[in-house]
C-alpha cells in the first residue's frame, strides 16, 4: 500500500456498529490494517468490553488504532449524532429496522456505509455511497431481497461464514477509506456458502424518485 494510502487509513475514523455479528472482527482487521480511530457502538456495555479487550489483548492490535466504546442503542432520536464523526459507517447490526437507519442517516449525512445481512448459509454485501448507491430500502428489491426480517436473527451462523463476512466488510472498508481500486458503488453481492453460489447484482444505482438515495444524488445547495 502506498504511503498516502497509509496515510489516509490513519486519519480515518470508522463506525462499527453492531457487536453480536461481525462487529468484533471487523474492528480488528480494520486496526490491523491501520485505521486510526475505531469506534465501536453497541447497547450492550459488556459486548463492548469483551470486544474492546480482544482486540487490544490480541495479535491483531495495531498500537497506533485508537478504539473508542460507545454503549448506546442506535435509534432514529440521536444517529446523526453518532454517525457525525465518521468518515465510514460498518453495519453490523443483526436488526434490519436499524440497519434501514443507517441507510436512511449515512445518505442524509453523505457517508458511505459498508452493508452486510443475512442469516444462516445466505448472505449479502454492499458498499453504499451517497450520489452512486440506491439506499438499501431501494437496493434490497432490486436484489430481489424481498423478505427481511424485522426481529433480531436468531441464527447468525458459522463463525467461520461470519469472519468471512467481516473480512469483506473490511476489505470494502479499507478500500473506501484508502482509495483503492475501483468501487462502482452500485453493486450487491450474493453468498449462498450452502450451495456454493454467489452472485453479483450490479446497476443499483441511485433512484430519483426516492427522498433518501434520489436527494443524495442531487445537487446539494
Ligand atoms: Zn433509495
Amino acid at each position: 500500500m502506498s504511503e498516502e494510502a497509509q496515510l489516509r487509513l490513519i486519519s480515518s475514523t470508522v463506525l462499527v456498529l453492531g457487536m453480536r455479528w461481525t462487529g468484533e472482527t471487523v474492528a480488528k482487521q480494520l486496526s490491523l490494517a491501520g485505521v486510526g480511530k475505531i469506534i465501536l457502538l453497541d447497547e450492550n456495555p459488556k459486548l463492548l468490553s469483551d470486544a474492546s479487550r480482544a482486540i487490544a489483548g490480541s495479535n491483531w492490535r495495531n498500537k497506533d488504532s485508537e478504539i473508542v466504546c460507545r454503549a448506546w442503542s442506535f435509534e432514529a432520536q440521536r444517529s446523526e449524532q453518532m454517525i457525525a464523526d465518521a468518515d465510514v459507517v460498518v453495519d453490523c447490526l443483526d436488526n434490519w429496522q436499524q440497519k434501514l437507519l443507517a441507510s436512511d442517516v449515512c445518505m442524509l449525512l453523505d457517508k458511505p456505509l459498508v452493508h452486510a445481512g443475512g442469516s444462516r448459509f445466505r448472505f449479502q454485501t454492499y458498499m453504499m455511497v451517497p450520489g452512486k448507491s440506491a439506499c438499501l430500502r431501494c437496493a434490497f428489491p432490486q436484489a430481489g431481497i424481498d423478505d427481511v426480517p424485522l426481529e433480531t436473527a436468531d441464527d447468525a451462523g458459522l463463525v467461520a461464514i461470519m469472519s468471512m463476512v467481516a473480512a469483506i466488510q473490511a476489505i470494502d472498508t479499507i478500500k473506501v477509506i484508502a482509495r483503492l481500486g475501483i468501487s462502482q458503488g452500485n453493486e450487491l453481492h450474493k453468498f449462498d456458502f450452502l450451495s456454493g453460489e454467489f452472485e453479483s447484482i450490479r446497476g443499483l444505482d441511485p433512484r430519483r424518485d426516492c427522498p433518501d438515495c434520489g436527494r443524495a444524488n442531487s445537487p446539494r445547495i
